[in-house]
C-alpha cells in the first residue's frame, strides 16, 4: 500500500508540471515596480471611479488604436450596449449578429431593446458570413454587427459592402481584437464604432472587469460618455447651462475604476511585445500540430486582398471527440475552453426569438468541434510542446 503511494507520487514528480488555460502571474512579477507607482497613485489621488487614470488610458488607448474617441467603461458587454444606443437603435430595430460568438455579442442588443438576427459564420475565420447577412436583411435590419474572433478579423470589405446597399450602421464587436488591423486601421475603427474588452483573460486584460467603446465619431462618443454617467450632459450635448449635472438621458453607472485603468496602463507599455510572444507560441503550436490526426483544423489567417494584423488572443483547434480528448488533457494537468459550446441562436435565451438547429450548419459545427488551447504571453515554449505531445498521444498513441 505504502509503495503504491510512493510510486504513484514518484509519476507526478517525473511528469511535465501543470499547464493551466490562463495566468499572468509573471506578467505581473515583472510588472510590479511600475503597477505598484500608478496603485500608490491612484490610492492617493483618491477618486476612485471616473478619475484622472481612466482618462490618462482613454489616451493612451486612442494614441495606440488611432481612434479619435476612446470612452472607457466597466465592461465590454457594457460598450456594446452603450454603443448600440448611442447609434440611435429604436425599440425592435434588428441588428445582424453571427450565431457563433460569445453571448453579450446578442443580449447587448436585446438590452438595448433591439432583437437580435442570427447569421451563419465563415468555417475558417469564424467570422460573419456575409451572404448568410445579406439573406437576414428586412426592412428593419438597421446594424450589422459583425465580431472579430479569436486572431483575425471577420470580412469587413463583405460586411461594408453589405451595409452600403442596404444603408446600414456597421458596429464591430471587436471585444478581442486589440491590435487586429485591417489596412492599416484598428478593429472598432471600419464602421461607426466598436469596443474592448479588457476582462482579465483578454489580450490587454485588467485584474477585474473594464471596457471601452472606440469611436471616430465625436457624437457617438459624447453620448456613449454621458450613458455610462447617469446620462450626464458632457461636452457637446449640453444644452442646459442652467442646470448642473443636467441629465439628458436616462443613462446607466457603467463608470470604468481607477485601479483598473492603472493596471491597464502599466501593462499597454509591454503589449506589443506580449502580442509578438503570442504569435510566437501560435506558431510553435501550429509547427508541432501540423501533421496529427484527429486534428481538423489548425487557425488560418485568411487573405483579404489588404494588408491585415492578426493577432492571437485564442488559439482555437478544430478535432474529432473534442470533449473526450479536453478530459484527456484536464487528466494531465492541461488546461483548454470551449469557445462556444452553444450557438446563440439555440441558446434559451433566445429560444422566444424561434430560431431551430440545422439552421446555422457553420455555427453549429464549430460549436462541436472547437477546442482552446493555453495561449498567453507567461507561457514557456516547453508547455506548448507538453500540450501537443498529450493531443498527438490521444489521437496516435504516441507522442512524436
Ligand atoms: C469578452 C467578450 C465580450 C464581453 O466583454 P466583457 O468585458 O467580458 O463584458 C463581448 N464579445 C466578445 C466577442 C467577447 O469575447
Amino acid at each position: 500500500m505504502l509503495s503504491q503511494v510512493q510510486t504513484a507520487t514518484d509519476r507526478t514528480d517525473a511528469g511535465p508540471p501543470p499547464v493551466p488555460f490562463f495566468s499572468q502571474a509573471r506578467t505581473f512579477d515583472a510588472l510590479w515596480p511600475v503597477l505598484e507607482r500608478r496603485l500608490s497613485d491612484v490610492v492617493s489621488h483618491g477618486k476612485y471611479s471616473h478619475g484622472r487614470t481612466v482618462a490618462e488610458l482613454e489616451a493612451a488607448l486612442a494614441a495606440w488604436t488611432g481612434a479619435a474617441r476612446v470612452v472607457g467603461v466597466n465592461s465590454g458587454t457594457d460598450a456594446l450596449v452603450l454603443l448600440l444606443r448611442a447609434c440611435g437603435l429604436e425599440p425592435g430595430d434588428e441588428v445582424l449578429v453571427p450565431a457563433f460568438t460569445f453571448v453579450a455579442s446578442a443580449s447587448a442588443v436585446t438590452l438595448a431593446r433591439g432583437r437580435p438576427v442570427f447569421t451563419d459564420i465563415d468555417p475558417v475565420t469564424y467570422g460573419m458570413d456575409v451572404d448568410s447577412a445579406a439573406a437576414a436583411v428586412t426592412d428593419r435590419t438597421r446594424i450589422v454587427q459583425p465580431v472579430h474572433l479569436f486572431c483575425q478579423l471577420a470580412d469587413m470589405a463583405g460586411v461594408r459592402a453589405l451595409a452600403a446597399r442596404h444603408r446600414l450602421t456597421v458596429l464591430e464587436d471587436s471585444a478581442e481584437a486589440v491590435g487586429m488591423r485591417w489596412d492599416g486601421v484598428h478593429a472598432g475603427l471600419l464602421g461607426a464604432g466598436g469596443v474592448l474588452s479588457f476582462f482579465p483573460t483578454k489580450t490587454l486584460g485588467a485584474i477585474g472587469d473594464a471596457g471601452a467603446v472606440l469611436t471616430n465619431d465625436e457624437r457617438i462618443a459624447d453620448t456613449v460618455a454621458a450613458l455610462r454617467h447617469h446620462g450626464r450632459a458632457g461636452r457637446t450635448i449640453d444644452n442646459f447651462p442652467g442646470i448642473s449635472n443636467a441629465t439628458v438621458l436616462a443613462g446607466v453607472n457603467s463608470k470604468m475604476d481607477d485601479i483598473q485603468a492603472a493596471v491597464l496602463l502599466a501593462k499597454l507599455a509591454g503589449l506589443d511585445a506580449q502580442i509578438a510572444r503570442r504569435a510566437e507560441l501560435a506558431a510553435r503550436y501550429t509547427e508541432l500540430l501540423r501533421p496529427c490526426s484527429g486534428v481538423r483544423r489548425l487557425p488560418t489567417v485568411v487573405d483579404r486582398g489588404v494588408p491585415t494584423r492578426a493577432v492571437f488572443y485564442v488559439y482555437l483547434i478544430e478535432v474529432d471527440r473534442r470533449d473526450e480528448l479536453a478530459e484527456h488533457l484536464a487528466a494531465q494537468g492541461i488546461g483548454t475552453e470551449t469557445y462556444y459550446p452553444v450557438p446563440l441562436h439555440l441558446q434559451p435565451s433566445f429560444a422566444h426569438l424561434g430560431y431551430r438547429e440545422g439552421q446555422f450548419p457553420n455555427a453549429e459545427a464549430a460549436c462541436r468541434r472547437t477546442l482552446a488551447l493555453p495561449l498567453y504571453p507567461d507561457l514557456a515554449d516547453a508547455a506548448v510542446d507538453t500540450v501537443c505531445a498529450a493531443i498527438r498521444t490521444f489521437y496516435d498513441g504516441r507522442s512524436a
